[in-house]
């Protein structure tokens, strides 16, 4: 990839993907290596399609979802092996198929109901309901598992797995102070501080908003003003109970609303939209690195390749086959 010539698309995986190391971009993007699939993205494949398949009829949200989740269920192993250790899976995703249909699931399946009455004609649930957005004449895709409205707002939803990787996102709820400190940290080439799983919720949250207002454009939601963007993560531990006498599951779910984070007030008060002006000029470069290349984590000057070998490497999907890694561990340099 070399020139931008307005039809190259780039998941936002990719994006993310290219912050943590180039070379991985270049396995799972432009090479298209396959790792192994992990465990935890199998639940959550399940958890999206039984909740997406409930959103859409709209009633009975949570029996629907359970009901999609035990006829899938059959199909999915998940690595267990025993058949307590299954009871016990399946009891914990049915925990948070009513904790998200208390914390948000109702509100939002009305406020769906509410939309598609009000005469919207197009797809509003996924999952991964195809949004895009253009930065440096590149499609970059960045898809939510639904969408609604609620008086001049669209919202974008999208369920994730753990909030871990939301790190500070989760409990500082603008903008100004410890998130633009902590995006400047990782932006400034001379800061020895990378958070890759931090920016890259922050540049996701750019391209959905674009994506969302295009899609409103499309739907031809004139009334909609400002366009929102909603995580849900689904399996997060920490806020999990087991009680093995009487074998239930107890949970919570807690949706982390990603646009107040993003938007910087001098941005929006100019452009009266969601925009944060660092973090879109951020999101171009990234971009064009990343169709650009080169992807040598060790001589490429975006890249700081002490931090890659000791944060990115250890839990990278491609360490078994990357020359990289390899040759820095064996000594062989160039
Ligand atoms: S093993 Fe390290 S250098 Fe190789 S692709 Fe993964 S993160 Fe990059």
């Amino acid at each position: 990839m070399s020139e931008h010539t307005g039809d190259q698309r780039l998941p936002i995986e990719g994006v993310r993907a290219y912050l943590h190391c180039p070379r991985r971009f270049q396995f799972a993007h432009i090479d298209d290596l396959d790792p192994d699939e992990r465990v935890q993205d199998d639940r959550l494949g399940l958890l999206r399609r039984a909740l997406c398949e409930a959103l859409r009829h709209g009633s009975s949200l949570a029996a629907r979802a359970r009901s999609s989740l035990a006829k899938d269920w059959t199909e999915q192993q998940l690595g267990l092996h025993s058949t307590a250790q299954r009871a016990h899976e399946r009891r914990r995703l049915e925990a948070v198929v009513g904790a998200y249909v208390e914390a948000v699931g109702g509100a939002h399946a009305e406020a769906l109901s509410a939309t598609r009455a009000g005469g919207v004609k197009g797809e509003l649930v996924g999952p991964d309901l195809p949004l895009e957005a253009t930065f440096e004449s590149v499609t970059i895709t960045a898809p939510v598992d639904y969408a609604f409205r609620s008086g001049s707002t669209l919202t974008g939803v999208r369920f994730l797995a753990s909030p871990a990787t939301l790190g500070s996102l989760r409990y500082d709820d603008e903008w100004d102070g410890q998130v633009a400190r902590r995006f400047t940290e990782h932006t400034d080439q001379d800061s020895d501080q990378t958070h890759p799983e931090f920016v890259g919720h922050l540049l996701e949250t750019a391209a959905v908003l674009e994506g969302l207002r295009a899609l409103r454009d499309h739907l031809e939601l004139e009334s909609v003003r400002t366009c929102r963007y909603v995580v849900i993560p689904l399996l997060d531990r920490s806020a999990t109970t087991v009680d093995w006498m009487s074998e239930t599951v107890e949970t919570t779910v807690e949706p982390v609303d990603l646009t107040d984070r993003y938007i910087d007030h001098h941005t929006f008060a100019r452009t009266h939209e969601h925009r944060n002006r660092a973090v879109d000029r951020y999101l171009r470069a990234i971009v064009a690195d990343a169709v650009d290349g080169p992807y040598d984590p060790r001589t490429s000057p975006s890249t700081d390749w002490a931090h890659i070998e000791a944060e990115a490497c250890p839990e990278c999907p491609f360490a078994i086959c990357c020359g990289d890694r390899l040759e820095s561990e064996v000594g062989i340099d160039d």
